[in-house]
């Protein structure tokens, strides 16, 4: 949860949703754009890519101690991921609570992992788990110049202006 002093909600906050290997093997990527689409957030960025063992180390870096590390690297880097920018009000609690608990099994049904994961280790989507980290990652992923700036027509729908 993000504080925001300011009488107006945040609705520029944004966050790091990427859909990993076994999303896009298994043609998930529409789906999970749309829950967020539907949800009223804004797509800022998109790209699809194959990332390296350098950028997941950058990406996972509190992760590289864990026993699971190596797997984790295999997996990620073992087919292309869809990654995105989605902005808006609370849009990094948000997600969480969309995304659902890592271990699928923990995962209410609803969440993308409750619905589509498989296994802790095949589950799916990341979405960033603060707004310190959203930036710090939305930093390693996109040059500032690869995300859109624009207005939503139904902005004041959104949020209370
Ligand atoms: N992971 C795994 N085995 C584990 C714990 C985590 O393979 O025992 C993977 C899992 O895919 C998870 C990722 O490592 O999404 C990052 O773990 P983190 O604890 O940061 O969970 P998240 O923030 O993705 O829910």
């Amino acid at each position: 949860g993000q504080r925001n002093t300011s009488s107006a909600p945040d609705l520029t906050e944004q966050t790091l949703i990427a859909v990993k290997p076994d999303g896009v093997q298994r043609r998930l990527v529409g789906k999970i754009i749309q829950r967020f689409e539907q949800r009223g957030f804004k797509l800022v960025g998109l790209k699809m890519m194959r990332v390296s063992d350098d950028l997941l180390a950058q990406h996972y870096c509190e992760l590289r101690a864990k026993p699971f590390y190596p797997s984790v690297l295999q997996y990620m880097t073992s087919g292309p991921v869809v990654v995105m920018v989605w902005e808006g009000h609370n849009v990094v609690q948000t997600s969480r609570s969309m995304v659902g608990l890592t271990n699928p099994v923990d995962a209410s049904p609803g969440t993308v992992r409750g619905d589509y994961g498989t296994h802790v280790s095949r589950n799916v989507v990341h979405a960033s788990d603060s707004l310190e980290g959203a930036q710090r990652e939305i930093k390693l992923w996109f040059q500032g110049e690869d995300l859109v700036t624009w207005e939503c027509c139904d902005r004041t729908s959104l949020c209370e202006p």
